[in-house]
């Protein structure tokens, strides 16, 4: 069994305690029992990984992109050699069944190759300009410190999309790591130390996040501000970004419709999004959440997808026969309890789960639930646990409606074999992705991110090396010699 080890902060090149030896309990979701324990700053500790920041910015920014790509690689290849311990203590804190836990891990590294890569094209242009003598230049600058803010569901996935985009554009970062799945994103952390990149660079901080955000926002050394988490969270910080004019990339929640029409491959859509929704015990951002189905193959899918929900082995994610591990802390456990009470007094059909299963660890059952109607809070609210809706529909035009009901606009799914309905759903969903006929979401080499209330900017593709650049114009005339 991997030690869990004490976690602390890093800043400006050095790991350490905060000011006041304050820190938090760790708790393994599992068993509820505390694992360890994680340092908190304190605001003294903040205003020094500001400073260190701005400083590291000032090495880092001088460095070439092709040093920061070396130095980005090594970090990549150095968190794949370390994948089994990394894992381990991703699945102790989070929950997710170890093979997941090795999958986020490898799948960082790629993201961190992907950025690496991508930095090296951070390309401006050369325009036209109107006098012979003058020549007009974009050159792409990196906007400066970040400061960036990732919640528990995936401890890596969501820190490595920043913190690599960051520096293969040559900015500084101060990550803030979740308190509760610390470990891992400090192993992260660990990895590109190791690589080396210089003091300062990368810092990593926990503690109180109303207060380590209220304070990174306004400081004047952070340039840009990048947040993983809910809408209500997103839409403060973003106020408060606005109030200090700082840029902004905001992942917010989802309620991801699923449209599944008469003509689709119900079995292989009931089977794939099974694995999708029940995936990290659906507390996923674009887990797939509202299935509309179509009346001609509503019972079928149904069906199928109830018995793929049964096969899950729910249990501790280190047991390898575990497919589905705990819920990742108790908050989980009450909202999963409060969304079903309400579904069952709305009259939903709870099909299959429903219940919290054993006493200890935040362990619930794969619930599905049928006819339920839109004034349900769990229509509306997103349920971030392992709970899947279906409604039947008729028309593609009701499908669309309800599709686009909620105020969410994250992530879509569809299921057809006519290439002009796929056509004609991917362009009236309002969404920031939508996949048809598979899952292709989440790729390092394509945008990720929302619309409406799911917040702005991607987190993938060079979309997301674009979010920490600033276009700077030159325009220069009468050259002599
Ligand atoms: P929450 O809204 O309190 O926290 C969500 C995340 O934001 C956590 O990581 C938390 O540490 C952080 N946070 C909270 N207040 C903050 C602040 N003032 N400044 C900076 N960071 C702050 O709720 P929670 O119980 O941790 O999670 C519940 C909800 O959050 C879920 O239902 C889901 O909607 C959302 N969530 C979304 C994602 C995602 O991937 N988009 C991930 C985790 C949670």
């Amino acid at each position: 069994m991997t030690d869990y080890p004490h976690i602390q902060l890093f800043i400006d090149g050095h790991w350490r305690d905060g000011a006041a030896a304050r820190s938090l309990p760790v708790l393994n979701p599992a068993t509820g029992d505390v694992i360890g324990q994680v340092a908190c700053a304190e605001t003294a500790d903040l205003e020094e990984v500001a400073a260190a920041a701005q400083r590291g910015f000032a090495v880092w920014r001088r460095t070439s992109a092709f040093d920061r790509y070396k130095i980005m690689r090594r970090a990549a290849q150095l968190l794949r050699d370390r994948v089994e311990r990394v894992a381990s203590l991703m699945t102790m804190e989070q929950g997710k069944p170890l093979a997941e836990a090795r999958m986020e891990v490898l799948s960082g590294a790629d993201i961190i190759d992907w950025f690496a890569e991508e930095g090296r094209r951070a390309y401006g242009r050369v325009i036209p300009a109107r006098q012979p003598d003058v020549y007009q230049l974009v050159v792409k600058e990196p906007v400066g410190p970040v400061a960036a803010f990732t919640p528990w569901n995936f401890p890596i996935n969501q820190v490595v999309r920043k913190l690599s985009a960051a520096l293969a554009a040559g900015c500084s970062i101060v990550v803030k790591a979740p308190e509760e799945t610390p470990a891992s994103p400090a192993e992260l952390i660990r990895a590109f130390i190791d690589a080396g990149v210089p003091a300062g660079s990368v810092n990593l901080v926990y503690g109180d996040p109303a207060h380590i955000s209220s304070y990174l926002i306004a400081h004047p050394a952070i340039r840009k501000i990048s947040f993983t988490g809910s809408t209500p969270v997103g839409k403060q910080l973003a106020a408060m970004a606005g109030q200090h004019m700082k840029r902004m990339t905001m992942e917010l929640g989802g309620h991801a419709p699923v449209v599944i029409f008469d003509d689709a491959d119900v079995a292989l859509a009931a089977k794939t999004m099974a694995g999708s929704k029940f995936r990290n015990a659906g507390q996923v951002c674009v887990s797939p959440t509202r299935f509309l189905v179509q009346e001609g193959v509503y019972k079928d899918f149904v069906a199928q997808f109830v018995m793929h929900a049964e096969k899950l082995q729910v249990g501790n994610g280190m047991d390898a026969a575990s497919s589905m591990g705990p819920l990742a802390n108790p908050r989980r456990m009450t909202a999963m309890h409060n969304l079903i009470a309400d579904a069952r007094q709305q009259h939903g059909q709870v099909k299959t789960g429903g219940d919290r299963l054993g006493s200890d660890g935040n362990f619930w059952s794969p619930t599905v639930i049928t006819e339920l109607p839109a004034s349900a809070r769990a229509m509306s609210e997103e349920p971030f646990g392992p709970m899947a809706l279906i409604n039947p529909f008729a028309t593609f035009d009701d499908a669309v409606r309800e599709a686009n009901r909620l105020p969410f606009g994250l992530a879509a799914y569809a299921w057809t074999r006519s290439a002009r309905t796929a056509q004609q759903i991917a362009a009236s969903v309002e969404t920031g992705m939508i996949t048809i006929n598979h899952l292709g979401l989440g790729m390092p080499e394509t945008p990720f991110g929302g619309v409406k209330d799911s917040g702005y900017g991607s987190e993938g593709g060079s979309e997301a090396l674009e979010a920490y650049l600033n276009p700077k114009f030159v325009s220069q005339a009468g050259l002599k010699d």
